[in-house]
Formats: structure tokens, C-alpha cells, sequence
């Protein structure tokens, strides 16, 4: 075999390569997004369009009632989200957690103790923040990409201390309200409010938040059902540059 020869055999291989890696994402829909962290929309990084895509966000989560719930509903949809979680939730009910990663979906930072961080001095800052990390790091080896302020209120030295952790801030632009209702219906009709009202709100790009309860539960049920029939496309988190 002359040297001409062998590199031909080794641009075959290579190109052989490609095209297996080529296949296996076109397969598995497997490609990078970004987040717009102005608009809060997420875009494909190939071609910068976000034409029919959707992120799901799950906040205040893990919750005894629901959780479940929530992760067997996108099971029956196929669809992954994004799953912000408190400390002070997670610590009495690790398998929720572990549920909610064995499944295949993402955990992000939503602070230990949910407090208006704007009001604490950067010490407790840097506390709600770093011991949500540290026991995700501990219990499931795991590291969040991405934090979502309690009720997103963030400040600069949070985006400093974000950066240094090579973590990133994750807004919304779908917005349920759902917190403007009881966990639980109970008002009947409640949870048609909440999802008509995100349902409406839909934009290409949208990151859609909505919380872990019961009532928003029941509406996330009519919202995926009509957001994939509009012919929107859920992307999955795992997939997301931070
Ligand atoms: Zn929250």
C-alpha cells in the first residue's frame, strides 16, 4: 500500500465517521440552541433561527403533589424540560430529583431558600446559591448550567458570580400567571385560564415559564397538546449552550 493509498483509506474513514455522527442527529434531533438573554428566546445555533421552537420551564420545583405528575405528563408527550429546583424542597425529597434526571430532563438553579435575592448581603447570596450546587454535586454528581432567580429578580453581582461559575441566568417570555391562581383549583376552570393564557402568549423561541403544582398541572396538559398541534417543537435542555 502506497502513501497515497493510506490517506485515501484514512479521508474514507473520517468521512465515514461524519456521516455516521451526521445520522445519528439527524435522528435523534440532537443540536446545540441558544438563549437570546434579552428576548429570552432560544435559537438554533446552526442557523440562528427559532422558528417553531419552544423551551418548557418548571419552577419552584420539586413538589410531593405534583412533580410526578408533571414528569409523567412529558413522558406521554416525549417532551424534555427544564426543571428549576429549591434546596429547601429537594433536601427532604431527593428521589424526586433523581426522578426527574433518571428521566432525562434538566435541573437549573432556583436558590435554596426562594428569597428575594436583592435583599440579602453578598455573603447569603453567595449562600442560596453555592449550597443548592454543592448538594447537587454531592447527591447526583450533577452540575446546573443554568440559574433562575427567585422571582427573577437578579442583580449584578449575581451575574458576576454566575459567570465565574460558568453558569447562566435563564429568563422567560411565555409567561403562565400561574401563580396568580391557588395550587389547587379552586375555583373551577382555574387551570383553562392558565393554559388559554399561555397558549395565546406563544411566541417562536418561546421559554415558557410555569410552576410545579397542581392546578398548573392540569393547565400544562391542554398547553402541550395544543402548542405541538400548532406545529411548535419542544426543544430539549440537554442540547442547550449556556
Ligand atoms: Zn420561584
Amino acid at each position: 500500500m502506497n502513501g497515497s493509498t493510506i490517506s485515501k483509506n484514512i479521508y474514507f474513514i473520517f468521512f465515514c465517521m461524519f456521516l455516521f455522527f451526521m445520522l445519528i442527529s439527524v435522528k435523534t434531533g440532537a443540536q446545540p440552541y441558544y438563549v437570546n438573554s434579552v428576548l429570552w428566546q432560544v435559537h438554533q445555533k446552526s442557523d440562528g433561527l427559532k422558528d417553531g421552537l419552544v423551551l418548557l420551564t418548571i419552577d419552584d420545583s420539586p413538589r410531593k403533589g405534583s412533580t410526578v405528575g408533571f414528569l409523567d405528563l412529558l413522558d406521554e408527550y416525549g417532551i424534555k424540560a427544564l426543571f428549576f429546583v429549591n434546596g429547601y424542597m429537594s433536601v427532604y425529597q431527593p428521589h424526586l430529583i433523581e426522578e426527574i434526571l433518571e428521566r432525562g430532563h434538566q435541573v437549573g438553579n432556583h436558590s435554596w431558600d426562594h428569597k428575594k435575592l436583592n435583599k440579602l448581603d453578598r455573603e447569603e447570596v453567595l449562600k442560596e446559591i453555592m449550597m443548592l450546587n454543592s448538594w447537587l454535586d454531592y447527591r447526583f454528581n450533577y452540575k446546573p448550567d443554568f440559574f433562575r432567580p427567585p422571582y427573577g429578580i437578579s442583580t449584578p453581582f449575581i451575574d458576576s458570580l454566575l459567570h465565574e461559575l460558568g453558569m447562566s441566568n435563564m429568563g422567560w417570555s411565555v409567561n403562565s400567571y400561574d401563580w396568580m391562581y391557588p395550587d389547587d383549583e379552586v375555583e373551577e376552570g382555574d387551570h383553562k385560564k392558565i393554559a388559554w393564557r399561555t397558549i395565546n402568549g406563544m411566541i417562536d423561541g418561546g421559554i415558557i415559564l410555569i410552576h410545579d403544582r397542581p392546578v398548573s398541572l392540569k393547565a400544562l396538559e391542554i398547553i402541550l397538546k395544543e402548542v405541538q398541534q400548532n406545529g411548535y417543537k419542544f426543544i430539549d435542555p440537554k442540547y442547550l449552550l449556556n
